[in-house]
């Protein structure tokens, strides 16, 4: 349906227009620049310019990890002295590489002149996608901004977005994502003609969590997703696509993304390798259009400065060491296992909450959300009843945008627990809830 395009994004979009005040007075730092450029270096330089520690006062000498179904990941004392050291604030040259070409079989972004290493899209490293979404709503979003999102949502989404003192709009949805007729519906107080008039109040983002939504387990269709970044078209909006649960997508192909069909450079995708290699080391990636990436660039500088050098090269040495098969291979063994807990779940969630509650089968992710029949409010039945019957839930109010509303669901997580656990906390819960009622 997209038309290929050789379009610079950089000259069609006009990206100032959605900066923050913050971000706009975001300034490269010298000294940063002074580090990329040394790395970027032959040997033969003598640099007396970084403030860089000598890793020879370093404790760590050397190390090597075990990897499940494959080779040893090791540090030698030359590779383990670059591990301890400073990198560069977008990511380590060979993570990044990786990670671009990644996005490009995956996604394919519909620009003719896109390719991993000079095209108008651009990936940078962040510490966890958490990290990314906040440089984002930093960089995106000012007081008073209304901004556009489909509640419940990722109470992390919530706490990097609500103090920044813009306006949430709580767009509908349903198991299948955003509704478009209501999205459409809240678009039509703003005349697209008029969303670039100085002072318009029309929302300039749209954040949504594509594929085994958090809480809801929701997937947005493809059929809605056009619909979607048609409408994100008309009033010129950007889509923040946090999509952490796509490479959890129990049904095959794998969903288009809203990047992959991203013509105007609108998209700003963030993705984690924290379902799937690790959470703990903190690797997530945010790509988009070069100018916004470049500014997200800044906003770790002046924070982080960078992900962890040492959890960059864990992961890349690896991912080398896989290959992009490897790495599918390995994805495939990942959804395997949450495919089996998220039928487990189904399965005792029929045996004991068929009366009592309500939901919708995932196709992606590790929720499932349950709407408890006849209990209007969940919150002082999960924090006060169920830990009495040595069972706990997250109450669904902690993902509304206004928490203190009465709320009739609980997410539970298919994740963690093994089937004979999830079993037993379901037969627990059915106990829970009869007892209310
Ligand atoms: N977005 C969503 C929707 C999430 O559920 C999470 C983690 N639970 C994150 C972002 C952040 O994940 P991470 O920082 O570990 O990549």
């Amino acid at each position: 349906m997209y038309e290929y395009s050789s379009t610079i994004f950089a000259e069609t979009m006009n990206y100032a227009r959605f900066l923050t005040a913050v971000s706009a007075a975001r300034k490269p730092s010298p000294i940063r620049m002074l580090t990329e450029l040394q790395q970027r270096s032959p040997p033969s330089l003598i640099s007396l310019a970084g403030g860089a520690p000598n890793p020879s006062t370093f404790p760590f000498l050397s190390a090597s990890i075990k990897v499940r179904h494959g080779d040893t990941v090791t540090f030698d004392e030359a590779a383990m002295k670059r591990a301890l050291q400073y990198s560069a604030s977008n990511g380590i040259p060979e993570l990044l590489t990786w990670m671009k070409n990644l996005q490009k079989q995956l996604h394919n972004p519909p620009t003719a002149s896109y390719s991993p290493e000079n095209g108008q899209m651009d990936v940078c490293v962040t510490t966890g996608s958490q990290e990314g979404l906040c440089k984002v709503f930093e960089m995106l979003v000012n007081p008073g901004d209304n901004v556009l999102l489909d509640a419940p949502t990722y109470p992390g989404t919530l706490a990097a977005l609500q103090p920044l003192g813009c306006n949430i709009i709580s767009v509908p949805s349903d198991q299948h994502g955003i509704v478009p007729s209501a999205l459409k519906e809240i678009l039509s107080r703003w005349d697209p003609s008029q969303v670039h008039a100085p002072g318009s109040t029309a929302p300039k983002i749209l954040y949504t969590i594509p594929n085994g939504g958090n809480p809801t387990g929701a997937s947005l269709t493809p059929e809605r997703k056009q619909q979607v970044y048609e409408l994100a078209q008309q009033y010129d909006m950007l889509i923040i696509e946090d999509d952490p649960y796509y490479f959890l997508q129990f049904n095959k192909p794998l969903a288009p993304t809203f990047l992959s069909m991203d013509v105007d450079g609108r998209i700003i995708r963030t993705d984690s390798f924290s379902k799937i290699l690790s959470s703990g080391l903190r690797i997530g990636f945010v790509t988009g259009p070069k100018p916004l990436v470049e500014r997200v660039v800044l906003h770790i500088q002046a924070s982080t400065m960078h992900t962890s050098t040492f959890t960059q090269l864990i992961v890349s040495q690896l991912l080398h060491s896989w290959g992009q098969e490897g790495f599918l291979q390995h994805i495939e063994r990942v959804i395997e296992f949450y495919r089996k807990q998220r039928d487990a779940m189904i399965c005792s969630a029929d045996k004991w909450l068929k009366d009592v509650a309500e939901w919708h089968v995932p196709s992606a992710g590790m929720f499932l959300w349950i709407r408890l029949k006849g209990i209007a409010d969940t919150q002082r039945l999960i924090m006060e009843k169920a830990l009495e019957k040595e069972v706990l839930l997250v109450p669904g109010g902690v993902f509304m945008i206004n928490s203190t509303l009465p709320c009739p669901y609980v997410r539970a997580a298919f994740s963690l627990s093994s089937p004979e656990q999830i079993d037993e906390a379901f037969r627990r819960l059915s106990l829970l809830i009869k007892e209310a009622l």
